[in-house]
């Protein structure tokens, strides 16, 4: 038998972090006692308070400089010095953050707006953004002399959770619906971690994994449960402005699941603003399939985020598939301080911003990435974008991820490749096909 204990309490914290609050009740947590959630109403299920991390920034702001950081490594261990981990801990060898910032002149036509910015988030090593929160994850976890990392998750978490404890030769312990994709589930042993798939739903395997931690000492990775995944993720916001020299865009379209990302992003652009290094913050637009759009509604119909209900969610986007988001404290709070919105987005039209995105940009999403577009489309629609505006969409995984997706978004659009046969026919059929092709996109400058 093992020890019958939890990991718990301290966490490792890092050069400048003073203490946590709770969204739900405002106590006060000093770092020495923190767990990963609210004493206070620890163990209430779906409303345990989740902390958020705080900073002494006025101290920071002499190490935190645009010099100093210039000097950094181009990965997210840049901005180490804002982030809860010491400043001597071991980080996984993995390339992580520091993805492409691009501009896309064509991207700018189309929505009517003065630039679009792509921040390119399907480079990460295990191609989608949760490589942020995965790796200070790991590295917490070392740091504190654990030797198990654990979480539930469909999908691009448990990979990332999974590709980081392989990089840093820890163990790694996932939780899976029975309905997940076999290929997904591939990658998970591919990295060695130990699978266990629930006879029952995400939320049943995240309770199963909650009950594990209880008991043993790993290092539990849940999103909107563990406060750090926030702090992770909002390295996302520290590169867009470094990346633009400082500026922060005037808006940033980034689908939103359980609304961790969302949340970091608010994290990351509000900690830049208290540095100074910024002077306020870009309006976040949380872009939700129209199948799973809790968040939606609430925002919309001014509802009680503590008291709303599950929705039944369905939708081909399923890292943004949630009936409950986990995170829905800071992802509300995100669009609310920001002036922001949040949009919903059909099934078609996400799968048709797919093929759109990678044609104008070369940029190739799965479904949750590629609905950042089809979020700002919709919002060019409405005629809600301003010819003067910088906008940003977060393109948040990988086409790869998802191939069943991207070849249905591809037939939808009746983009299919042309048989020829072999020889001097060919050649003619070649020629006289490329002669007779107009355009897919129409609204689009031509492509030659
Ligand atoms: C997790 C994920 C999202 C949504 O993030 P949340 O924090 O759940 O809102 C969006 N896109 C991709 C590719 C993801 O993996
Ligand atoms: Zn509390």
């Amino acid at each position: 038998m093992t020890a019958d204990h939890p990991a718990t309490a301290p966490f490792p914290q890092g050069p400048f972090v003073t203490h946590a609050v709770c969204r739900i009740c405002g106590k006060t947590v000093a770092p020495r006692d923190m767990g990963y959630v609210c004493p206070d109403h620890a163990g209430e299920l779906e409303n345990e308070g989740i902390l958020d991390l705080r900073y002494d920034y006025q101290a920071a702001r002499s190490a935190f400089t645009p010099e100093a950081l210039a000097h950094g490594p181009r990965s997210l261990w840049r901005y180490r010095s804002l982030l809860p981990l010491p400043l001597d801990a071991e980080t996984p060898p993995l390339a992580t953050g520091w993805t492409p910032l691009y501009e896309s002149p064509r991207l700018a036509r189309l929505l009517g707006v003065a630039r679009v910015l792509i921040k390119d988030e399907t480079r990460q090593p295990t191609a989608s953004l949760k490589d942020r929160a995965s790796a200070l994850a790991v590295a917490q976890a070392k740091s504190m002399g654990l030797t198990t990392v654990a979480c539930a998750s469909t999908g691009n978490a448990a990979a990332a959770l999974a590709g980081m404890a392989a990089s840093m030769n820890l163990n790694c312990v996932i939780f899976v619906p029975a309905s997940a994709p076999q290929a997904k589930v591939a990658q998970l042993l591919a990295f060695g971690a130990r699978v266990f798939t629930v006879q029952g739903s995400y939320d049943d395997a995240f309770d199963l994994c909650m009950a594990a931690c209880q008991v043993r000492p790993w290092y539990n990775r849940n999103t909107a449960y563990n406060p750090f995944m926030t702090e992770g993720k909002k390295t996302a916001a520290f590169e867009i402005a470094e990346q633009s020299g400082w500026e922060v865009p005037d808006r940033v379209f980034v689908g939103v699941g359980d609304g961790c990302i969302i949340g970091g992003l608010h994290k990351g652009f509000a900690d830049l603003q208290a540095l100074g290094l910024t002077t306020r913050l870009p309006r976040l637009m949380g872009v939700q399939a129209a199948g799973s759009d809790y968040l939606h509604q609430a925002w919309h119909n001014n509802e009680a985020l503590l008291t709303k209900p599950a929705i039944q969610a369905r939708t081909v986007a399923d890292s943004i598939s949630a009936g409950l988001p986990r995170d829905r404290l800071k992802a509300l709070a995100a669009v609310r301080e920001t002036n922001g919105a949040f949009i919903k987005v059909d099934d078609p039209a996400i799968l048709q911003a797919i093929p759109t995105l990678a044609h104008t940009t070369g940029v190739f999403a799965e479904p949750a990435g590629a609905a950042a577009l089809a979020g700002a489309l919709a919002t060019a629609q409405t005629s809600d974008l301003s010819p003067t505006e910088t906008i940003c969409l977060l393109i948040t995984g990988s086409g790869l991820k998802d191939v069943t997706s991207a070849i249905k978004a591809c037939s939808d659009q009746n983009l299919a490749p042309t048989p020829v046969p072999i020889g001097r026919r060919g050649l003619d059929q070649v020629l006289e096909g490329l002669h007779a092709k107009s355009s897919l996109y129409p609204g689009l400058p031509s492509s030659r």
